[in-house]
């Protein structure tokens, strides 16, 4: 491709915008095609997440544009989760062993409107354009409404749904499997009281009930967002206000008295689903790509799947650069590289809902936390928990998966010769007859 391309970016969701800040620093004349109409006008959809953990590598992203400090202006640093017992005291386990790093709630509409004001500055936005066909050999669009256009390069930041992707499996080779979960979302409010939080804003909240979850994020209004996370026929099994109202008493009964719209909520929020998308090729000839939730959509239990479309992008601009801007070689390699990563934090997050829904809750657990933290502190720098090598580092997934199994196998290792010596020291007493 001679010069500098036409970039034609699907989707202005979080990764979309992001990457045509990206690219238009890299000269790239960029068009972003979104379906919805502009949402800083029209407000934010019901049903998507209000708010999201944004950490470091959501962080590290927006650093390249110089959007991190006015984002973090507005988050709400968590600092740990606070365990909801069905009965009994709160507990807030730390994230981190000094206690010092959060994870940070973010307004998703918020985010998503910095960055389209970023995107704008710097790229064309299409509002009210939602992609129906796409020709992969010919970068050629099609529009709701027969509007056609067409651009060098085609990048398919549409989202889990993506249109993009299904234009790759229907006219380049393409294929592709979402895993859904049997566990759907539903979000109720747990609004401010006489102007102040509710809950303490320092910490992500959960009640953990086995086989489901409520969690809760603050929000800057200081309302919080519950999600909860359940079975999806335990959703159509509360069908009546009185059932509704019998089953929050007798399972969350702490939150109860926070949620004054309980019912109203329940009734009229939408179940939302959940699911992992796998799907291989991401491009085809090096014309049209995915990014984001597009190639790689994931569950949310690790809080990482905005974090990881934003890493996507800087990725993506490395192999720019490593490629010269050559977009046929670019694209093969950004899959390449990232392949393994995002599969990686696929696998991990689905771990982290069981450990979130039950393990956090019991003793055995909360006892290997402290043991966890007090070996970071015998071994700083050497050893790291899994949550803070996610959240608080940008070291690839996959690396992250490989070095926290050597840990784990090293500290077994240490746990057990441990052992072994204590048994030689008890056999010696024994046998000198002491
Ligand atoms: P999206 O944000 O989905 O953006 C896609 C955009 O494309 C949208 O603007 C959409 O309107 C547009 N679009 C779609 N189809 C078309 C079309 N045909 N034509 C034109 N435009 C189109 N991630 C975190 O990092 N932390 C969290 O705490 C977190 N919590 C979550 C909680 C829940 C309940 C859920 C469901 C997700 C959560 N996530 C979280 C994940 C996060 O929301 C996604 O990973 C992230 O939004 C992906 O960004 P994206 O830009 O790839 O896709």
């Amino acid at each position: 491709m001679a010069g500098s391309p036409e970039v034609a970016i699907v989707g202005a969701g979080l990764a979309g915008c992001l990457l045509a800040c990206y690219l238009a620093a890299r000269g790239h004349q960029v068009t972003l095609y979104e379906r919805r109409p502009d949402p800083r006008a029209e407000g934010a959809e019901r049903g998507r997440s209000i708010n999201l953990a944004l950490s470091e590598r959501g962080l590290n992203a927006l650093r390249g544009i110089g959007l991190d400090d006015q984002v973090m202006a507005e988050a709400l640093p968590m600092r740990g989760r606070m365990i909801h017992p069905v009965h009994g005291r709160l507990d807030l386990q730390l994230y981190s062993s000094d206690g010092l790093r959060s994870i940070n709630s973010i307004s998703r509409a918020r985010l998503n409107a910095a960055l389209l004001d970023a995107a704008a500055e710097r790229a064309g936005i299409r509002f009210a354009h939602r992609l129906t066909g796409l020709d992969p050999a010919t970068g050629t669009m099609v529009f709701e409404g027969g509007h056609t256009a067409k651009a060098d390069v085609v990048l398919g930041a549409d989202g889990a749904g993506s249109a993009v992707r299904a234009a790759l499996a229907e006219g380049a080779g393409l294929r592709e499997r979402t895993d859904f979960l049997q566990h759907g979302y539903k979000e109720l409010t747990i609004p401010a009281r006489d102007g102040a939080f509710a809950l303490d804003p320092g910490a992500l909240h959960i009640w953990p009930r086995g086989t489901s979850m409520m969690i809760a994020l603050p929000n800057p209004d200081r309302s919080f967002t519950c999600t909860l996370f359940w079975p999806e026929e335990a959703f159509a099994a509360l069908d009546t206000p009185q059932a509704v109202e019998r089953h929050f008493a007798a399972v969350y009964p702490d939150a109860v008295p926070l949620i004054p719209d309980l019912v109203d909520d329940y009734e009229n929020n939408p179940v939302g689903k959940l699911g992992t998308v796998h799907a291989r090729p991401w491009q085809a000839g090096g014309r049209v790509g995915l990014i984001g939730d597009a190639a790689h959509a994931i569950v949310p239990f690790y809080g990482q799947g905005a974090n990881c479309a934003f890493e996507d992008v800087v990725v993506l601009n490395q192999v720019l650069d490593e490629s010269g801007d050559d977009w046929t070689a670019a694209l093969p390699l950004f899959e390449r590289r990232r392949f393994e990563d995002t599969s990686a934090i696929a696998a991990m997050a689905l771990e982290n809902f069981v450990e979130m829904r039950d393990k956090v809750a019991s003793p055995v657990y909360r006892l290997a936390r402290h043991a966890e933290h007090a070996l970071q502190g015998a071994l700083p720098g050497l050893y790291l928990s899994r949550y803070e090598l996610i959240s608080f580092s940008n070291v690839p997934y996959a690396r992250v998966r490989r070095r926290v199994r050597r840990q784990h196998q090293a500290l077994a290792a240490a746990v057990a010769a441990a052992g072994i010596a204590a048994l030689g020291v008890a056999a010696a007493r024994r046998i000198r007859g002491r």
